[in-house]
């Protein structure tokens, strides 16, 4: 593909979102920095602008960009925010978070996965993103507190050692429900008094898992 057709391919991508309700200046702009197809590789690197959830490495999937943009919006990020990702994937949500946030801290159970998105993160030049392989379900007790905290697989409830990592006035958007069927997208706001939650839109996530993976 030549950068031409690239850069054509992200624009139609653009309008994609927008025509999903996308609205965001900087979320958009983010979409823009950021070329998806690279963090699709192999046999569906050709569908990589359709907002389409897609295959990666690990049996593990890479999500709809408007899913990903929605959750963006959901976290309302700002250039001073600490935020952490339970569930790199292929590293595209990470590098979207990046362009808007101040530092990305992301955890992922499949190392080979860590490998590759750290690779993706210095090809692009994304010097604030750290990618560690760990079991995310337990947060990341050493760089808490967060001031954002996004997980991209689905719990089951959202994880008491992720809510107590949330600094007080963070958010927290988790995709709540059993496997295999549908989950809800939820946002969690902590305050002084405790939490509010807010339910946000039906969503398909892998489940989140305990322990790391053999590989
Ligand atoms: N955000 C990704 C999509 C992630 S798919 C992207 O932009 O491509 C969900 C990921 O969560 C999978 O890679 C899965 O291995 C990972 N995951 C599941 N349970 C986890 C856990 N306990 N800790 C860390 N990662 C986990």
């Amino acid at each position: 593909m030549t950068e031409a057709e690239r850069a054509q391919n992200v624009m139609r991508l653009i309008l994609t979102l927008r025509s999903r309700g996308v609205t965001d200046p900087a979320i958009l702009r983010a979409f823009e920095t950021i070329d998806r197809g690279l963090f699709v590789t192999g046999i569906f690197a050709d569908r990589a602008y359709e907002d389409t959830p897609l295959p990666i490495g690990c049996g593990q999937t890479i999500s709809q960009p408007s899913v990903v943009a929605l959750m963006t919006e959901a976290l309302e990020v700002t250039p001073r925010d600490k935020v952490l990702e339970v569930g790199t994937g292929s590293g595209y949500q990470a590098a979207i978070l990046s362009r808007l946030a101040r530092r990305v801290y992301t955890v992922e159970r499949h190392r080979p996965l860590i490998a590759e998105a750290r690779a993706l993160f210095a090809r692009l030049d994304l010097h604030n993103i750290t990618a560690i392989a760990t079991d995310g379900s337990f947060g990341l007790p050493d760089q808490a507190p967060f001031d954002r905290i996004i997980v991209t697989a689905a719990a089951e409830d959202p994880p008491g050692p992720l809510l107590a990592q949330l600094r007080p006035g963070g958010i927290m958007v988790v995709p709540v429900g059993q496997t295999d069927t549908v989950q809800s997208l939820i946002k969690v706001r902590k305050t002084e008094q405790g939490y509010e939650y807010e339910e946000l839109r039906p969503v398909r996530f892998v489940p989140l898992l305990e322990g790391m993976a053999r590989d």
